[in-house]
């Protein structure tokens, strides 16, 4: 043995050859903390003290190659300077051009995933061989970053600039074969070939029948590129990158940047043009935010998997309603695998919801994700009926009739019969009580909430709703289902609007009140859009329907008339009544007329001003700061309640339900991390400026006390 560490050990292999391998003891996979890259450091050191070694082997004991640096350490070392992170990054180029100097031959045998850090590893070697089924990219982009360990400047002198700028601009995990295609891997094998392929390449390179000396040099040359070439591939990039990425994301575009002024730089000057970047990038709030969601997603994955260790997985499932809910719902159902009973008392509706069903695998058919006979499989998981025959091995179903409580009890309370005694029985209500609606179930404890949003597949979260009678197990089963079905479930507690319509429905009032207050309803859609949100409040209105907000709105403010009940009109109730009821009818506050793909396009409509004129009490002059404090402080407070509730258990899982559920913009990190970035005590500060405007304003007694003694949301 050469060298054995806790993540890394090194071997002779008897013939000249010396493999080096990862293999971080106590975890399933490898990554590159500071621990292993010091590691990494000694193994190499050792490596160098041994005169007999003419090739070296890089691969992996895991199932994984490497996933990449180790993310939950960024926070703590991104809140170091600039200079210290640029010193930092240097210091491991060093080592990885220890590595990639090395003076005989080198392979990665590459498995599993190999990602960012890990990719940036294998891209030091002479050559890479990598197993059919393994993915490699740079995904640093995702977090706000760029890749900080030498995958700007190895990659595009490997792949091209082009190719690499697609690939690390984009955050792709690519393929075997996308990989070797575009030149990252010299060979693509079996998972079980894939040790003797990479000794037989080293084999052929120290039989100098592959000139590695010349590839390598290759490799580590400044790409020859003439000034317009250059300007085509980089500038051109730069424009469409930009416009893909909008303007909060600004990591894509600094990737680009430090690619191209590397590109003809020699290898140790393109470093450190890189290293620079990326301490930029590592500094920036929207890295601290990206940051943060990748570790809250962790933490909402490890929940998820805690609760499906405690069931099976659910092999038959139903809904109840054909209509956009339950339709959408069979179809996510039937596309990741789960074959699920769709039932409705009508026979169009049930037409209506194959329909959209095959339309929707159609679509991936064309996009060549799934095959003509994967889509006949998923249709065939679908059984349309009108009746409960085939009901009594069903595990879970999903209610989704209309939003009445009496015909959902009495609907849920005839499900009931129908079912096994352990069966689960959920309810996809977006305002009805779950507590309520289990006082007429005989097994209240096998009933819960489960919540999707519009539309099912493509909104990623599913709120699961324990009433005060569901139990561990109802939980449990519906976590599972909805991870079976390809979506975050987060497990929240009943009150009226669960977690994220109650956070909703005030931001909602900050809008009421704004239009009141003679704002403009389309200026305040662009500055919440440029703020980040994927669609402005009144837009958002219009695609939810007027009628449900209406709906959704008394529900609320029943539950809530301290802050929520109004009694005059509001701009919702004027709409509604005016029969505008959103793009189901195309006319809401816009005119939605269809483009040519069919869909509906918003257009401007002047006569909506008319509608509004006569609600305007006192017109006020708003700044765009004004309208987005306005609009944020009620969403941040109903937020903070919900925590304080204990609707929500922590604050990562509140703040990525309204990521998930309803757009919130990403690169801020969720409302909590909204109030965090500004500062608890400025946020009360803001949120006391507008105490005025109603009790949607006034803060909670605790989060006065957490600003008055410095806490955050937040470690
Ligand atoms: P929808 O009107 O499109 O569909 C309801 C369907 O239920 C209709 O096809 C109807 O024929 C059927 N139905 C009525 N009574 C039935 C019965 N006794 N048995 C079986 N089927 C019956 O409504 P939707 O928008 O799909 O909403 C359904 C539920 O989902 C509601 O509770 C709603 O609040 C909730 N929800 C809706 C949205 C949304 O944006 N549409 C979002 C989240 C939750």
């Amino acid at each position: 043995m050469i060298y054995q560490g806790k993540a890394i050990r090194v071997q002779a292999l008897g013939d000249g050859n010396a493999e080096l391998t990862f293999d971080l003891q106590g975890e399933s996979i490898n990554k590159l903390s500071s621990a292993v890259i010091l590691e990494l450091e000694e193994a190499v050191k050792a490596l160098q003290a041994q005169s007999d070694i003419q090739g070296l082997m890089i691969s992996s004991a895991k199932d994984v190659f490497i996933v990449g640096a180790d993310i939950t350490e960024f926070h703590g070392i991104f809140g170091k300077d600039e200079d210290y992170l640029v010193e930092m990054n240097l210091k491991v180029h060093q080592l990885f051009n220890t590595i990639e100097d090395l003076p005989y031959p080198t392979v990665t045998a590459i498995n599993g995933l190999a990602l960012g850090g890990g990719c940036e590893m294998l891209l030091t070697t002479d050559f890479r061989v990598m197993a059919e089924g393994a993915k490699i990219g740079l995904p640093e982009t995702k977090l706000g970053i760029i890749p900080g360990w030498g995958g700007c400047v190895r990659l595009p002198r490997l792949i091209g600039a082009d190719n690499a700028i697609e690939w690390i601009a984009g955050g792709t995990e690519n393929k075997a074969a996308a990989a070797l295609k575009v030149g990252a891997v010299d060979a693509v094998v079996a998972p079980a070939l894939l040790r003797e392929a990479a000794l037989d390449l080293l084999a052929e390179a120290r039989a100098g029948k592959i000139n590695w000396e010349a590839k390598r040099a290759e490799k580590k040359a400044p790409l020859r590129l003439n000034p317009v070439e250059s300007m085509m591939v980089f500038e051109t990039a730069k424009g469409f990158v930009a416009g893909k990425a909008g303007p909060h994301y600004p990591a894509p575009v600094e990737a680009i940047k430090a690619i191209q002024k590397g590109a003809t730089a020699g290898r140790e000057k393109a470093q450190e043009i890189e290293a620079k970047i990326f301490a930029k990038m590592a500094k920036t709030d929207v890295c601290f935010n990206l940051v943060g969601l990748f570790l809250s997603d962790q933490l909402i994955k490890k929940k998820a998997s805690a609760y499906e260790k405690q069931v099976s997985a659910v092999k038959k499932a139903a809904v109840l309603g054909a209509g956009i809910m339950g339709g959408g719902v069979a179809y996510q159902s039937a596309s990741k695998g789960t074959p699920i009973m769709m039932k409705d008392i009508n026979e169009a509706a049930l037409q209506l919801g194959l329909k959209e069903a095959s339309k929707l695998l159609g679509k991936q058919v064309e996009r060549k994700k799934i095959t003509p006979a994967q889509m006949a499989e998923a249709l065939g998981r679908i059984r349309p009926t009108l009746s409960y025959g085939d009901f009594a091995d069903v595990e879970l179903t999903v209610e989704a009739v209309v939003e009445n409580p009496k015909i959902k009890a009495a609907v849920l309370a005839e499900l009931e019969d129908k079912v096994a005694e352990d069966a689960i029985i959920t309810s996809n209500t977006s305002t009805i009580s779950i507590t309520s609606l289990a006082e007429n179930l005989k097994r209240p404890e096998n009933f819960c909430g489960m919540h999707f949003f519009n539309p099912v597949h493509r909104m990623p979260l599913v709120e699961v709703i324990r009433g005060e009678k569901s139990s561990e197990k109802a939980i449990a089963a519906t976590v599972t289902y909805a991870k079976q079905m390809g979506k975050t479930p987060i497990v929240v507690n009943d009150c009226p609007g669960f977690l994220v319509n109650r956070v909703l429905f005030p931001y909602f009032g900050g809008f009421i009140g704004l239009v009141e207050h003679g704002a403009d309803f389309q200026k305040v859609d662009k500055v919440m859009e440029k703020f980040g949100w994927p669609m402005g409040p009144a837009y958002l209105l219009d695609v939810v329907g007027l009628d449900t907000a209406v709906h959704a709105n008394d529900v609320m403010a029943e539950g809530f008339p301290d802050r929520m009940k109004r009694d005059e009109k509001t701009v919702l109730n004027i709409m509604y009544e005016a029969g505008r009821l959103g793009q189901k009818n195309a006319t809401g506050f816009y005119k939605y007329e269809e483009d040519r793909k069919g869909k509906p396009k918003k257009v401007a409509d002047e006569s909506t001003y008319g509608l509004i004129e006569p609600l305007i009490k006192d017109k006020r002059e708003l700044t765009d700061e004004q309208i987005i404090a306005r609009m944020m402080v009620p969403l941040c407070l109903e937020t903070v309640r919900c925590l304080e509730d204990g609707i929500v258990e922590t604050a990562a899982e509140a703040d990525m339900a309204l990521i998930y559920g309803i757009g919130f913009p990403p690169f801020r990190g969720g409302a909590l991390r909204y109030i965090d970035a500004m500062g608890v005590d400025a946020f009360v500060q803001l949120a006391d400026s507008l105490a005025d405007l109603g009790p949607l304003y006034h803060v909670t007694d605790k989060l006065r006390e957490m600003a008055a003694q410095g806490k955050r949301f937040y470690a």
